[in-house]
């Protein structure tokens, strides 16, 4: 089926109108019409090959919400007109062990993802800044109709790569947590984690950014260009959550937590870092890593969030506005996630 959105024909270019084809909806298929699209810096890394191995053209966008307008006759989930959500991919191998235990982002033979990813069949996948979206019901979460839909669009890739590791790493009342970046995951994970019962800090690059930290929940903010109140830090921390999307030296944060705490990056910076050995062997530190959530974590996640009253904080743009948003995210000048409002496409 014809369908039409916004896309890069390469790394350096800005991105622009482009009509492409969607599959023929199959029996298991869901057509959804997109409302919203977050942009999240993932989006900005694949648009401008900073990961390498990007396929053009490209239609990023991962952060999908939108309306069923079809159904397939084997859908039993979705009927037309419910809301629906897409996340970061939309299709996996569904026979690893990794699927079978609902952890599909870390499927062990072939993850689709939701853009800038290849179908089972080779076909590029081409993402949420678009019209419409054509997609297994099994990958498709369900929105509650009440739900603010621009602020829900972001959930889908900010909330639950925030939500995961929290979870993951049983963050809860007593926890003392560590948001490093106040961006699209940052803010989202401030929220998260205070809503789990956790005293929350956020370290942040930007001054300016204190008094939005502390409305989003957070009981400390420590700037990182401030050695002497990193000094005064150390040792207070349980778990760091490294949001932060640039290169950046790990290894003043690692000073910052206690006896067995661990730092997990979700960031994720083009660049390698490096960390001394003993960064980690004083204190029995952990240096983890963790991506995205399952289907099941996912639809846990906009439950919890719906529970709690947690949106993101949006700034609401027209496509056109696309390429201006993708700076000012690079500039760390977003307050605290772009979303696409696809009716101006
Ligand atoms: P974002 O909105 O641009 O936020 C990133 C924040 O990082 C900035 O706002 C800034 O916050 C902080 N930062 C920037 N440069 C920094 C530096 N040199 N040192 C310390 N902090 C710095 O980006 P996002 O959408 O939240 O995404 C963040 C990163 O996560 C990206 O690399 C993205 O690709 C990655 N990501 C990973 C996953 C996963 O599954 N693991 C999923 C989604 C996104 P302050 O102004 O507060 O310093
Ligand atoms: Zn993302
Ligand atoms: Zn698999």
């Amino acid at each position: 089926m014809k369908t039409r959105g916004y896309a890069t024909p390469g790394p350096t270019a800005p991105l622009g109108p482009f009509a492409f084809e969607r599959r023929e909806p199959g029996p298991a298929d869901v057509v959804i019409d997109i409302l919203y699209c977050g942009i999240c810096h993932s989006d900005i890394h694949q648009a401008r090959d900073e990961w390498g191995g990007s396929i053009y053209p490209m239609v990023p966008g991962h952060e999908i919400v939108g309306r069923v307008s079809r159904t397939g006759a084997a859908v039993t989930r979705f009927r037309p007109g419910d809301l629906a959500g897409v996340g970061c991919f939309v299709d996996s191998c569904r026979t690893c062990d990794a699927c079978r235990e609902g952890l599909e982002q870390y499927c062990e033979r072939h993850l689709v993802a939701t853009y800038n990813g290849r179908e089972h069949d080779g076909t590029p996948t081409y993402g949420g800044y678009s019209a419409t979206i054509v997609v297994d019901e099994n990958y498709v979460l369900a929105i509650p109709a009440d739900a603010a839909l621009a602020g829900t669009a972001p959930l889908l890739c900010a909330g639950i790569t925030t939500y995961s590791p929290l979870r993951h790493w049983e963050v809860g009342p007593g926890s003392r947590v560590g948001i490093l970046g106040l961006g699209g995951l940052g803010h989202v994970g401030v929220r998260i984690a205070a809503a789990l019962g956790a005293e929350v800090t956020v370290l942040s690059t930007s001054p300016g950014k204190e008094a939005d930290a502390r409305r989003l929940g957070a009981h400390r903010f420590l700037l990182t260009s401030d050695p002497e109140r990193l000094r005064l830090a150390r040792g207070t921390l349980d778990f760091i959550l490294d949001t932060a999307s640039a290169p950046h030296d790990l290894q003043p944060y690692l000073r910052l937590l206690a006896r067995d705490g661990a730092m997990v990056q979700v960031g994720a910076p083009p660049e390698p870092a490096s960390v001394a050995a003993f960064a980690l062997i004083s204190g029995r530190k952990t240096l983890a890593g963790s991506s995205i959530g399952g289907i099941r974590e996912t639809q846990e996640m906009l439950d919890f969030c719906a529970e709690h009253g947690i949106t993101a904080d949006v700034e609401v743009i027209p496509i056109s506005r696309v390429n201006e948003a993708y700076d000012r995210t690079v500039a760390a000048d977003v307050h605290y996630r772009f979303v696409i409002d696809m009716a101006t496409l």
